[in-house]
């Protein structure tokens, strides 16, 4: 789970990591009436969404005119915002930061993140901060330093030395970040997040470190320790079907092809969209019903992929082994009766209680297409979606 940066600054704040004086709003008389409390000279503001590459695309203003700030927050808000990270439609901007702007010296990088390989949590620094560091990664890779965290004994205070030395800092900066490391993988671990990204991390003229950007994401798994974590979800940042699909235990998510899918089981799931492509076609989604589903479940399945408007078929493959095909079956025909579904139905049943949901199939007097293996399935679903005869 993702979630915004004025709610990451909240928590590093608690953990006394320096973040500047700020506050959000929903507004533009609130965003002007947090910028009149802060001190200072000039003002940032700052569209939350849950992508990078704000500053490029314009959604971070810095002002010296504190009553501008009202109209800046007007023109973000409310409007979509489009960036190199959001694809060519943008977010919709809800809510945005209303911060003292800072004097910067330098900007650095500076992340946390759980390393598969080591299985570690491993700190990423770099002088190049302020940009995209995959391209600094990809051009520049002696730029990067990487230190992992032995869980047992935790952060180093050489590891710290070693981390700051390797971006330049000098002496008195060398103690700041050392400190700032240790607060922040407390936050890291604590809260058991993925990802933890300062980019820029600034060095002020008058010497400080402070974060300037943040960004956080959590273990899903992990977020039922956290209900004040939980609580940061925000539901304008998902894909509505896939908040619908969680709602009821289906795993969904959503891509951008015309062929729609229903399986049981993720990595049947994955051979499923495999054998779209490989004949042609592309997946409009994901979709895993998991085990034991009832015909309630796959009829909210058909609802939640039909209710994308690209969808021209839906390609159903069940392999039941603690599923039963006919409740999935049942589940079909509820789906395709009460939903009045026109679109193509290509189903495609093996495993337990098979006979029996053909029978229901095929009693039901209803429109679908029946095939045998998952290639005859992915060919006939693709084939439907293009308007031709499989
Ligand atoms: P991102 O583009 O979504 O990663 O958003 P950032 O929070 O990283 O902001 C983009 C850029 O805006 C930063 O790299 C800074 O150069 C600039 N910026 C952000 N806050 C300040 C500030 O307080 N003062 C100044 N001068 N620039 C800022
Ligand atoms: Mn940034």
């Amino acid at each position: 789970m993702n979630i915004h940066e004025y709610q990451a600054k909240e928590l590093f704040r608690k953990y006394d990591v320096l973040v500047p004086e700020g506050h959000v709003a929903h507004n533009a008389s609130q965003a002007l009436s947090i910028a009149e409390q802060i001190d200072g000279e000039r003002w940032v503001v700052k569209a939350q969404i849950h992508a990078g590459g704000r500053g490029k695309g314009g959604g971070v203003k810095v002002t010296d005119q504190v009553e501008e700030v009202g109209q800046l927050a007007d023109q973000l808000i409310g409007a979509p915002l489009v960036t190199p990270q959001t694809g060519p439609n943008g977010r919709t901007v809800h809510r945005v930061l209303i911060e003292q702007a800072q004097d910067i010296a330098h900007e650095y990088y500076l992340s946390l993140l759980i390393d598969r390989a080591s299985q570690r949590i491993t700190v990423i620094a770099s002088d190049a901060g302020g940009m995209d560091i995959e391209q600094v990664a990809a051009n520049t890779p002696d730029k990067i330093v990487r230190e992992a965290i032995d869980p047992a004994i935790g952060l180093q205070d050489f590891q710290c030395r070693k981390i700051a030395n390797g971006i330049g800092l000098r002496s008195k900066q060398i103690h700041a970040l050392t400190g700032m490391l240790k607060r922040l993988y407390r936050c890291f671990r604590d809260s058991d997040a993925q990802l933890l990204e300062i980019n820029p991390l600034a060095r002020l003229d008058n010497g400080k470190l402070v974060a300037l950007d943040a960004k956080m994401n959590f273990d899903d798994n992990a977020l039922f320790r956290h209900p004040d974590i939980t609580d940061l979800r925000d539901f304008d940042e998902e894909d509505p079907k896939e908040v619908d699909a969680s709602g009821h235990d289906l795993s969904y998510i959503a891509l951008d092809g015309d062929v729609g899918c229903i399986v049981n089981g993720a990595g049947l799931a994955m051979a499923t969209m495999d054998a779209i492509s490989y004949y042609g076609g592309m997946p409009a989604n994901f979709l895993d019903v998991g085990g034991g589903a009832s015909p309630e479940k796959i009829a909210n399945a058909f609802r939640i992929v039909l209710e994308d408007p690209h969808v021209k078929s839906v390609m159903l493959n069940i392999f039941a082994g603690i599923n039963r095909c006919d409740w999935i079956a049942e589940g079909i025909v509820q789906a395709i009766r009460d939903q009045h579904i026109a679109t193509p139905v290509i189903v495609r049943l093996a495993g337990t209680n098979v006979e029996q949901g053909k029978a229901i199939l095929a009693d039901s007097g209803l429109n679908y297409i029946e095939a045998n293996k998952l290639d005859d399935a992915a060919r006939k679903a693709v084939a439907a979606a293009k308007g031709e005869n499989a």
